[in-house]
């Protein structure tokens, strides 16, 4: 299990989707969210979108690995998306913020914590209000959260620097390809 986190706007999502292109065996955990789906996403490919009520619904069933609350909505990983995949061998990825990278740490130690950051953060700033999806109110929440998850870095098995999104992938290939 490879587990990586770095702030709204690290690019991780774009660097994961590089290492799936170009090494498909690889796979990506689908997340629960409770948080309205973004233009251009899609059920089941960046997240399953439940309610509130619905989510918790879930979490009192057993059925979610790890969740928290950003911003006001919750994440979780489904056990669905990984049990099946433990079994069969195959490396999985999953993009989660830093308590849920703990929490992951803590029930499989053998998995690989990577963190993400951007190269300045100005250039984390440019790419958020870049995206032109949130208001104002909702970057600058990102903003100090970003700020935040930065300092939980050290806590990491690896760093990478998002600088070059194919060198970031290859970087993250090297990683889960290493034996540990
Ligand atoms: P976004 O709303 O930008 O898609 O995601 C917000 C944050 O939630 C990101 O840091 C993302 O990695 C994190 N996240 C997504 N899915 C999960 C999950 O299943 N568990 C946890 N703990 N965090 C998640």
């Amino acid at each position: 299990m490879i587990v990586l986190s770095g702030p709204a706007g690290s690019g991780k999502d774009t660097v994961v989707q590089h290492l799936i292109d170009e090494h498909p065996e690889i796979e990506v955990s689908v997340s629960l969210t409770s948080r309205d789906k973004r233009p251009g996403e899609r059920e089941g490919v960046n997240y399953y979108y439940v309610s509130t009520e619905e989510f918790q619904r879930r979490i009192a069933a057993g059925e979610v690995l790890e969740y928290t609350n950003y911003c006001g909505n919750y994440y979780g990983t489904p056990k669905s998306e990984i049990d099946r995949r433990i079994e069969q061998g195959i490396d999985v990825v999953l993009i989660i913020e830093v308590e849920g990278a703990a929490n992951i740490k803590r029930l499989y130690p053998d998995s690989k914590l990577v963190f993400v950051r951007p190269p300045s953060f100005e250039e984390l700033e440019r790419r958020l209000r870049g995206r032109k999806t949130e208001s104002e109110e909702k970057i600058k929440e990102r903003l100090e959260r970003a700020l935040e998850e930065m300092e939980y870095a050290c806590d990491y098995d690896f760093v990478i620097i998002n600088d070059k999104v194919e060198e970031c992938a290859q970087e993250l290939y090297q990683i889960i390809r290493e034996p540990k």
